[in-house]
C-alpha cells in the first residue's frame, strides 16, 4: 500500500494509464514541486505589503524574528490563518448568495420553482415574515430578501438559527464572536490583517472564529436551506459511486463544482426530448450524467445521480477517455483540466463568470435563461460523442452501491420507524437521543473535507470511519469524505456488518448504513443543525455531547473555515493534514489548547487516521463520563 497514490484500485489503474498516455496528474506535479517551502509550511512567510516578502526564522533567537514592520511569527501565522478562514467563508457565502438570488427569480412557470413549500413557510415563520394568505412565490421572494440582507446588514447581528442552544449563543456573546453580517466579517478580516492593523494573535484568531461562524450559521446554513426550498429537501436515494459509473456506450457527462442551480438544470435538460433525439442521432445509448466533488453530493442527495468520484479523481475521469464533457461552475476545479482535456476528446466547459478558466470552453450560465443554457451545454456534450476514440477508452470496473440522502428531515423520518406512537411523538430526535444516552450508540462523528495528495487518496477517510463505526460511533459524512465512504462501500446497508454491536442493531432497525451521507460542504450546516437540535432536546450545550469531527485529508480554505466553526460549536475536531501554523507557538497553543477554555472544544492534529480515531473514541468516552451516561 505504501507506494500507492490511492487506496482505490480504479484510481491506481488510471494513474498508470496517465503514464501510458503521457499526460500529467496532480501527483506528477507534486513530485515536480519537490520539498515544499518550510516557511510557507509553517505559516511564517508574509507578503501582504511591498516592504516584504518577509519570513521569520523557525529557530527562536536565531535569524529574523520579525518582519520589516515588526510583525512577529505569531502575528504573521495568525493573519495567514485568518485569511484562509475568510477565503473559505467567502466561497461558501458567495455560493449561498447565488442561490438566494435564484430563489428571488423563482416563479411558478419559470426555470426555477419552489419545490419545498413547507420549508419556505417554516423560514418565513422563523424570520417573522407575514405569510398568511399570500402566494407562495411572494413569500419565497421575501424569504430570499431576508436571506440576502444577512450578507450585508449594517446593524445588529446575524440571525442565528433556532437549533443553537442558548448556552452556546451566550458563549459566543461573552467572547465577542457573535457574527454580525456575513460579508462584513470577511471584509473585517481583510482589513484587520492589512499591514499595520491587528497585531495580536489571539484577537486575530477570535476574529477568525467570528467569521467562521458567519459561514457555518450564515452562508452555508442559508445555502443549504434555500437549496432545499428550490430543489427539494433530500430524502433516501440509491446510487452508485466510483469511476466505474461511466458507461461504454453512453454519452458521459460530468457535472463538477458546487452550486446546484447549474447542476439541477443540467439534470432536467438531460431529459429534454430534443436532447434525447440528438443522442439517438449520434448513435449513443443515452446520456449518463454523473457528479464529481460537491456537485455530485448535491445531485445525488436529491436525485440519486451517480458519483464518479471525489476531488483527486477529476483528472482521472478525463483520463478514462470516455468523458464527452466536464461541466464546471465554481470551486475545487483543477485548472489543469484545460491542458489535460486537450489530450483527449473531452470538452472542458466552464460556466461561471466567477471562475473563468483559460483554455476552457466558456458558456456563461445565465440563471434567467437557465434551461436554455443547460440545453446548449448538453448539446455540445452530445455532439462530442462521435469524437470519442474508442481504442483509448478504459473504464475501470469499480463501483459500489450507496444509500444517500440523509438530511436532518430524512434522518428524523428514519427514526420515526422505531417510535411507538402510543407512547411518543413522531418527528423528533428522541430515538437518537435515547440511543446515545443508553450507550447503544457511544457517540457520533462528522468526517468531512477534501482529498490532499500529501496523503494517500481516501486512506484517511476510510480507515478512520471503519475504526469509528467498529466502536459504535455513528458517522455522518459530507464533501469528498462522503464519496470516499461511498466508494469503499461504507454507505451500503450491508456495511452494518463492519459496525460494533450497538450501531449494527441501530442500522438494522432503521435500515440505514453506518455512515450517513449528509451532503455537500455547505451541508455541514445540516450537521450543525443535527447536533444543535440533539443538544437542545437533551437540554445540553453542543460541547457536552459525545460528538467529534474530523477532516482527515483536508486541503481547501473552505475546510479551514468549516473546522473553525465546528470547534466554535463545541465539537473537537481532528485534522489529518498539518495546517500552516506550526511556526507560531502562541497560535498553536490557542488552536490546540486554549480554544477549549474559550468554546469548550479544540483542534487536534494527528496525521495517522487510526490513531486519530482512537483519540476521538477516547474523547467520546470522556464526554459520556462527564455526563454520567
Ligand atoms: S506586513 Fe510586515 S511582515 Fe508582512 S510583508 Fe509587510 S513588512 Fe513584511
Ligand atoms: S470536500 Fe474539499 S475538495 Fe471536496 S468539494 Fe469540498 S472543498 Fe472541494
Amino acid at each position: 500500500m505504501e507506494n500507492k497514490h490511492s487506496i482505490d484500485n480504479a484510481s491506481e489503474k488510471l494513474i498508470e494509464k496517465a503514464k501510458q498516455d503521457s499526460v500529467e496528474t496532480i501527483w506528477d506535479r507534486k513530485v515536480a514541486m519537490k520539498t515544499p517551502c518550510g516557511f510557507g509550511e509553517r505559516g511564517v512567510c508574509c507578503r501582504i505589503c511591498a516592504m516584504g516578502p518577509c519570513r521569520i526564522s523557525p529557530i527562536a533567537g536565531k535569524g529574523a524574528q520579525r518582519g520589516l514592520c515588526g510583525a512577529t511569527a505569531d502575528v504573521i501565522v495568525a493573519r495567514n490563518f485568518a485569511r484562509m478562514v475568510a477565503g473559505g467563508s467567502a466561497a461558501h457565502s458567495d455560493h449561498a448568495r447565488s442561490i438566494a438570488h435564484v430563489l428571488h427569480m423563482a416563479s411558478k412557470d419559470g426555470n426555477y420553482n419552489v419545490k419545498d413549500e413547507a420549508k419556505v413557510l417554516e423560514l418565513a415563520k422563523r424570520w417573522n415574515i407575514d405569510y398568511e394568505n399570500k402566494d407562495i412565490y411572494d413569500v419565497a421572494h421575501e424569504v430570499s430578501e431576508f436571506a440576502l440582507n444577512e450578507f450585508g446588514k449594517q446593524f445588529g447581528t446575524l440571525t442565528i438559527p433556532d437549533c443553537v442552544p442558548e448556552k452556546r449563543k451566550q458563549i459566543w456573546e461573552n467572547l465577542g464572536i457573535t457574527p454580525r453580517a456575513i460579508d462584513r466579517e470577511v471584509v473585517t478580516i481583510m482589513h484587520s490583517t492589512h499591514v499595520g492593523c491587528m497585531a495580536d494573535a489571539e484577537s486575530i484568531l477570535k476574529m477568525s472564529m467570528r467569521t467562521s461562524l458567519s459561514d457555518g450559521y450564515g452562508g452555508s446554513y442559508l445555502g443549504t436551506e434555500l437549496s432545499d426550498v428550490l430543489f427539494g429537501t433530500p430524502s433516501r436515494n440509491n446510487t452508485e459511486a466510483n469511476l466505474g459509473v461511466l458507461e461504454e456506450n453512453q454519452i458521459n457527462v460530468i457535472i463538477h463544482g458546487h452550486e446546484p442551480s447549474l447542476s439541477e438544470m443540467i439534470v432536467l435538460a438531460a431529459d429534454d426530448p430534443e436532447i434525447k433525439s440528438l443522442v439517438d442521432e449520434v448513435g449513443a445509448d443515452g446520456i449518463n450524467l454523473v457528479g464529481m466533488c460537491c456537485t455530485a453530493n448535491e445531485v445525488t442527495m436529491r436525485h440519486g445521480v451517480k458519483m464518479a468520484g471525489n476531488f483527486l479523481q477529476q483528472e482521472l475521469a478525463v483520463i478514462t477517455g470516455a468523458v464527452e464533457a466536464v461541466i464546471v461552475d465554481v470551486q475545487c476545479i483543477l485548472p489543469a483540466l484545460s491542458e489535460l482535456s486537450k489530450s483527449y476528446h473531452t470538452k472542458f466547459i466552464s460556466t461561471s463568470p466567477k471562475a473563468r478558466i483559460k483554455d476552457s470552453i466558456y458558456v456563461e450560465f445565465d440563471e434567467e435563461k437557465a434551461y436554455e443554457c443547460a440545453k446548449n451545454i448538453l448539446t455540445q456534450a452530445v455532439q462530442n460523442y462521435t469524437n470519442r476514440k474508442k481504442e483509448n477508452v478504459f473504464i475501470p470496473k469499480s463501483k459500489e452501491h450507496a444509500v444517500v440522502g440523509f438530511g436532518v428531515e430524512s434522518i428524523i423520518s428514519h427514526l420515526d420507524k422505531v417510535v411507538n406512537s402510543q407512547i411518543d411523538n413522531t418527528g423528533t430526535l428522541k430515538p437518537l437521543a435515547d440511543c446515545v444516552v443508553s450507550g447503544v450508540l457511544r457517540g457520533a462523528a462528522g468526517v468531512v473535507g477534501c482529498n490532499n495528495p500529501k496523503v494517500q487518496h481516501d486512506f484517511g477517510h476510510v480507515e478512520m470511519m471503519k475504526k469509528l463505526i467498529a466502536n459504535d460511533i455513528i458517522v455522518v459524512a459530507t464533501g469528498c469524505a462522503a464519496q470516499a465512504a461511498a466508494k469503499a462501500g461504507l454507505m451500503s446497508v450491508d456495511a452494518a456488518k463492519l459496525a460494533g454491536p450497538g450501531l449494527k442493531t441501530v442500522c438494522e432497525l432503521l435500515d440505514i448504513p453506518p455512515v450517513l451521507h449528509m451532503g455537500s460542504c455547505v451541508d455541514n450546516s445540516r450537521i450543525l443543525r443535527l447536533v444543535g437540535e440533539l443538544a437542545k432536546h437533551l437540554d445540553l450545550d453542543m460541547s457536552d455531547l459525545p460528538v467529534v469531527g474530523a477532516a482527515p485529508e483536508w486541503m481547501s480554505e473552505k475546510a479551514v473555515s468549516i473546522g473553525t466553526y465546528v470547534v466554535c460549536s463545541g465539537i473537537d475536531t481532528w485534522l489529518g493534514v498539518v495546517p500552516p501554523v506550526t511556526g507560531g507557538p502562541e497560535v498553536v497553543d490557542i488552536l490546540t489548547n486554549r480554544m477549549e477554555d474559550m468554546v469548550g472544544a479544540k483542534f487536534y492534529i494527528e496525521t495517522d487516521p487510526v490513531k486519530a480515531a482512537e483519540q476521538m473514541i477516547e474523547r467520546v468516552e470522556i464526554k459520556r463520563k462527564n455526563l454520567g451516561i
